[in-house]
């Protein structure tokens, strides 16, 4: 009923928006009606693994406590409505990022881990393949590797989302159809049997593995660029923290042309974020995402012929703005987090530190409580360690050889959390609706409760394909 009630009332909204956009336009110039309606580039954003919780901490992250109100953010400035993420019936009410970028990518529910192939494992068309025919420039960014579910779901299609090489050899073997490719993975494309990399240079590709090389890429030639072995460094660790924002500026600018661009924009490792329960991390992976929505704001001003979409394929982590009963949220010690918790675990499990010394490393003060719970976490990894160590060859071969640093890694994590009072309630995805971000040219039809499926339907339907 409600959705039926949205439906109406977005077809009547853009009924009435088409009929004063067109009468205007035939009375001043002569353009054709497609050139009116259609945005010539299309941007498609997908925070991975951003539900709604994501924003609001963000908001009250950047909260400049010195003045009376709390700002706006990018995200609040756009905010249009939410999606479902659910996947096909096989795979329940929870989605995967595979089966949910192929809802975002194609518009059809499948099951967790496909990769834009439908139940059946049958191959079905997307949103960047369909731009491509159609004559427009194609681009994926993401901080992930390249060949990972969602870039993967908008370029080819597999039945599983783990056949790795398989993905990155069919971005050729497929026949390219990206323009322009920035993210991780030398892992996939240089290879003992196969180097992808000497075969896209060959196929008269410009191929750069630095941040430095992205200002100097040579216009009109198309882009491989791979920074990392697997996924691009956190946001805390690596050496540009908004490298989201400087890789979608670069796209933005190397894919303009006449008949415009279609650009996948992945912020992969918001959901990284999430898996790990790690506020700080997530925090530094919003604020890139910030960075390039800011950033796509401008350029749809100097661009108006733009339409930006941003939405989630589904929430991670279960994130919580305050937890525990207490009525309180304290953001403020994420801003002086300068490494990701996983770096600083490193540094702490080295050796036995003092309690000025663990404050040094996490570059904010520790209670004498606090200092002796980080002890008590390496100790406790290491008695770990040498239980196993102690254990026969054949009992060893069961399982893995447990990390100091890992039991450090969680404790840093949970001093966070309990000192942010941030809660958490899986290490996994959860079920709930993710918002839907849109501006420029169209956007208004991204409004109300939409699947996510509905949102490759109207993107389908604006690069002219008829359902
Ligand atoms: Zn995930």
């Amino acid at each position: 009923m409600n959705k039926l009630f949205t439906c109406i009332t977005i077809t009547l909204a853009l009924t009435a928006c088409n009929a004063t956009v067109k009468t205007n336009t035939t009375s001043i110039t002569n353009i054709p009606e497609t050139s009116v309606e259609t945005p010539k580039n299309i941007i498609m954003v997908v925070a991975d693994g951003m539900g709604p919780a994501y924003t609001t901490a963000y908001r009250y992250f950047k909260d400049d406590k010195t003045t009376a109100h709390i700002e706006e953010t990018v995200f609040d400035r756009h905010l249009l409505g939410l999606s479902s993420t659910y996947p096909a019936r096989e795979s329940g009410y929870i989605t995967d990022s595979a089966a949910g970028a192929t809802a975002l990518s194609a518009g059809i529910k499948t099951y967790n881990g496909a990769i834009a192939v439908d139940v059946n494992k049958k191959p079905v068309n997307t949103v960047l393949q369909w731009a491509k025919k159609q004559g427009k420039k194609t681009g994926v960014v993401v901080t992930s590797q390249v060949n990972h579910a969602t870039p993967a779901a908008y370029i080819t299609h597999n039945e599983s989302r783990e056949n790795y090489n398989a993905i990155a050899d069919s971005y050729l073997d497929n026949g390219i159809n990206t323009d322009l490719i920035l993210g991780g993975g030398w892992k996939y494309f240089i290879r003992e049997d196969r180097n992808l990399v000497s075969e896209y240079i060959q196929a008269d590709f410009q191929y750069i593995d630095n941040y430095q090389a992205i200002s100097q890429l040579a216009p009109q030639k198309p882009v491989l660029g791979l920074f990392a072995e697997v996924g691009l460094p956190a946001a805390l660790d690596d050496s540009n923290p908004h490298r989201l924002s400087m890789m979608t500026k670069a796209a933005t600018s190397h894919l303009a042309n006449d008949n415009g661009f279609f650009l996948l924009v992945e912020a992969s490792q918001v959901d990284w974020a999430g898996h790990g329960n790690d506020i700080a991390s997530a925090m530094a992976e919003m604020d890139d995402l910030a960075k390039t929505m800011e950033y796509l704001e401008l350029y749809v001003k100097n661009n108006p012929d733009t339409l930006v979409v941003l939405t989630a394929d589904h929430s991670t982590g279960g994130l919580t703005v305050a937890a525990n009963g207490k009525y309180i949220w304290q953001p403020a010690l994420l801003h002086q987090i300068k490494k990701s918790p996983k770096t600083l675990a490193k540094q702490l499990a080295k050796s036995d530190l003092t309690q000025n010394e663990i404050s040094t490393i996490l570059n904010f003060e520790v209670s004498k409580l606090e200092a002796q719970q980080l002890q008590q976490a390496k100790y406790k990894g290491f008695e770990q360690r040498e239980k196993y160590r102690n254990l026969s060859k054949t009992a060893q071969a069961k399982m893995k050889e447990p990390s100091v640093e890992k039991f450090m890694h969680k404790a840093v994590k949970r001093l966070i959390d309990s000192r942010t009072n941030t809660g958490w309630t899986s290490g996994g995805h959860t079920g709930i609706d993710v918002p839907i971000y849109a501006l420029g040219k169209q956007h208004d039809i991204f409004s109300g409760q939409l699947d996510n499926t509905d949102i490759a339907e109207k993107l389908f339907s604006l690069l002219g394909k008829k359902q």
